[in-house]
């Protein structure tokens, strides 16, 4: 089998742990018997600063000839973070109908967790998140500005259509998981529109999976759980602003940021999905060599496994574990190992995995 991938590297520590990536699914490609044609595109802030797009008119359709995307980080302090979130991921998000965000969150072997004495089987939940409306909407404007009159609206968006599709993409990968568990993410006692119709839907989707127990937080609340009882969880959905709050709490109590990866799918397979690690380009660190790259290679093991090559995205993530177990760690996470020599221990782990 051949998979044609398209490649955004973007900015800072994105340029540096995507190509350790590349050499890990090399080695997984020659061992299980498949084909991978990279496409690289430069689409990023450094694109931007050059031409004034972050992609150009037709990037969209470029990147459609893919069967997934493959994206580091994107970022850069000479370009605003709205310009750069609105002028690449969501555009490839919304147009590309990726409207599950997936995060998983584990504690892996031998990391040690901020959170005193929780260890592995503690932490093992996924976040899946709305990824194409509620709070991140165009919709609202300004008036008055920059007199003491000013006016700003946001307006927030839940359609039926897309809060069922969530809900239900949710109810059934927490059918699939042992403790068929799911937890919704809401705010309805202060929100009294949006929130209260999401409750509702929840319900409502609830009943097609009379297999799987439910529960339902504020977000406040359940931001505090997420520290004091992390092993509660199992499935959390949430819409697009909370489920983006929730996953990167979730990684920093299993962690560190540079451990999390993401996917951001269309499950009905109509588009490509797109797969990157939740950090951004970390421009403290980035030149240094000293990245993180397990967001990535977890989002490679997402896409693998996305893509049906099952047995080379359990090998992987097998070999993400062995090295941790043995506490060969970047800087983030307190070792002194490299990008690439974090790359090497898991390529040599790779090796004796039946
Ligand atoms: P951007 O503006 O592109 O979102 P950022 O660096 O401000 O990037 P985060 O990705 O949230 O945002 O990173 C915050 C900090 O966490 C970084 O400055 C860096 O110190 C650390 N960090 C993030 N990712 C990694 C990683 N993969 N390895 C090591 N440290 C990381």
């Amino acid at each position: 089998m051949t998979y044609n991938i398209a490649l955004i590297p973007g900015d800072g520590i994105g340029k540096e742990v995507v190509p350790e990536a590349v050499k890990i699914i090399a080695a997984l490609s020659d061992r299980y018997d498949f084909d991978i044609n990279y496409t690289d595109f430069p689409y990023s802030c450094e694109y931007y600063l050059k031409t004034g797009h972050m992609m150009p008119a037709d990037g969209i359709e470029k990147l459609c000839a893919s069967d997934a995307i493959f994206l580091g980080a994107v970022g850069d302090f000479q370009v605003p973070d709205h310009v750069s979130l609105w002028g690449l991921l969501i555009p490839i998000r919304r147009q590309m109908q990726q409207y599950v965000n997936l995060r998983p969150v584990r504690l892996l072997p031998g990391i040690r967790s901020p959170l005193a004495d929780r260890k592995s089987e503690d932490i093992d939940f996924v976040v899946v998140r709305e990824n194409n409306e509620g709070e991140y909407s165009q919709i609202g404007g300004r008036v008055y500005e920059g007199t003491d009159l000013e006016m700003v609206v946001q307006e927030t968006v839940f359609t039926r259509m897309g809060v069922d599709r969530i809900m239900r993409y949710a109810f059934e990968l927490a059918q699939k998981r042992s403790r068929k568990h799911l937890t919704s993410a809401t705010k309805s006692n202060g929100i009294i529109h949006t929130m209260p119709f999401w409750d509702e839907r929840f319900k409502a989707v609830s009943q097609h999976y009379p297999d799987v127990k439910t529960a339902q937080f504020h977000i406040d609340i359940l931001t505090a759980h997420f520290v004091q009882h992390p092993d509660w969880f199992d499935v959390v959905v949430g819409s697009n602003l909370f489920g983006d709050i929730l996953s990167d709490l979730g990684p920093a109590i299993a962690g560190s940021i540079g451990i999390a990866a993401s996917a951001n799918i269309n499950p009905e397979k109509e588009f490509p999905s797109m797969f990157e690690p939740v950090h951004g380009s970390a421009p403290d660190i980035a030149g240094k060599g000293i990245a993180n790259p397990i967001g990535t290679f977890w989002s490679a093991q997402m896409m693998l496994e996305f893509l049906g090559e099952i047995k080379a995205a359990e090998a992987l993530m097998r070999a993400i574990e062995a090295v941790t177990a043995e506490h060969i760690f970047t800087p983030d996470l307190g070792g002194n190992a490299t990008t690439e020599e974090f790359t090497e221990a898991v390529l040599s782990k790779l090796k004796g995995i039946r």
